[in-house]
């Protein structure tokens, strides 16, 4: 089978879901996973730019209109403490974090419309004036003409995760989320000249191996750019609260699985794997992932955003160190900024 793979990517330059679907049960450090692991770090090296790239989150409110059954955040769950930050906090934020260094900044919260669309709006492009970084939102569903919007004022990438195709396991997870507008709203994003970001979670009840090859070819075929591929961490005071995580060799498994069949993709190591297994995150650097995620959320919000149980703390730079003890190299504009900082430039 391996050997199919191998050369089925090397004519096509894909793979397709009987081939994602093999990879996926492969066992954690057989031959066949070495095998498939070494070819898709030579598939990476080819289509990427050689370097991992930090991108700084800020979840600026953890209010949510939705109910997911497996997230923390969800609208029933009333031991958390909701914050909303203020516009001018915000902005501050993004452009104290901009000087250490990471190459896009990603706005993140809940679905939380007391943001009117001119509130985001104007929060991008001071962002955008002040910092020069690119701009990702990542604020769940909106309507057209706010993507549109949003868009006008600057920003270049917008993130839906989709979570999963497979209608049954969506609702199931969902239950007041609608895929056929999720997908509708990433092809407007598509159409309106976003980087779109999608994704899927790993270990939802019910869930198979082709499930999980639906989702990969789904984002193949919608063009996608960047995937963001996390285990399912339960979450305390949510309906999934006692089922078992995603498995970690399953999720390495996927992202050498989505590498193949698209191979420039974006492809962060999510927070969700660090969180479960640090070790898994820096492995899956080597073969597949080409991004990760640093919340730069201020301190005092920060332990209040809380999608799953004991989501991982990472600090700029110890992640940044630790990356480049590791032997990783990082983008130029974070390489630039850490040097100039140590060097007074
Ligand atoms: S996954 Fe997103 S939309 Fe669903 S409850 Fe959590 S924050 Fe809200």
């Amino acid at each position: 089978m391996i050997n199919d793979i191998i050369s089925y990517h090397l004519k096509h330059n894909t793979i397709e879901k009987k081939h994602i679907v093999s990879i996926l049960g492969f066992k954690r450090n057989s031959s066949e996973q070495k095998k498939i692991f070494d070819y898709s770090r030579a598939v990476k090296n080819k289509n990427t730019a050689g370097y991992i790239s930090i991108k700084a989150v800020i979840e600026f409110s953890n209010y949510c209109i939705k109910n997911c059954n497996y997230c923390g955040l969800r609208r029933d769950n009333e031991k958390v403490k909701r914050y909303r930050m203020p516009k001018e906090d915000i902005v501050r934020t993004a452009v104290e974090t901009a000087g250490l260094g990471p190459d896009t900044i990603i706005l993140q919260s809940g679905e939380d419309y007391s943001y009117s669309s001119d509130d985001i709006c104007e929060i991008i492009s001071q962002i955008r004036q002040r910092t020069k970084l690119p701009v990702s939102v990542s604020l769940g569903e909106r309507e057209r003409n706010e993507f549109r919007e949003f868009k006008k004022a600057g920003a270049v990438r917008c993130l839906l995760k989709h979570e999963s195709v497979n209608k049954k396991i969506f609702e199931n997870s969902n239950p007041d989320k609608n895929l056929e507008k999720r997908i509708d709203l990433l092809r407007y994003m598509n159409y309106l000249g976003y980087v779109s970001g999608s994704g899927n979670i790993i270990g939802l009840p019910d869930q198979t191996y082709e499930d999980i090859a639906d989702d990969i070819i789904f984002m193949r075929d919608e063009n996608i750019k960047m995937i963001g591929i996390g285990p399912f961490i339960p979450a305390e005071n949510t309906p999934f609260q006692n089922l078992k995580s995603g498995e970690i060799n399953l999720t390495l498994n996927a992202y050498a699985a989505t590498r193949l069949t698209i191979p420039k993709v974006q492809l962060p190591a999510t927070t969700a794997l660090g969180t479960i297994d640090k070790t898994a995150q820096e492995e899956a650097f080597k073969y597949a992932c080409n991004v990760i995620m640093v919340n730069v959320t201020p301190e005092k919000y920060r332990e209040n955003y809380v999608i799953y149980n004991n989501k991982a703390k990472m600090d700029f730079y110890d992640t940044y160190n630790n990356l480049r003890s590791l032997g990783y190299r990082v983008s130029p504009i974070t390489e630039n900024a850490v040097n100039n900082k140590k060097y007074g430039g």
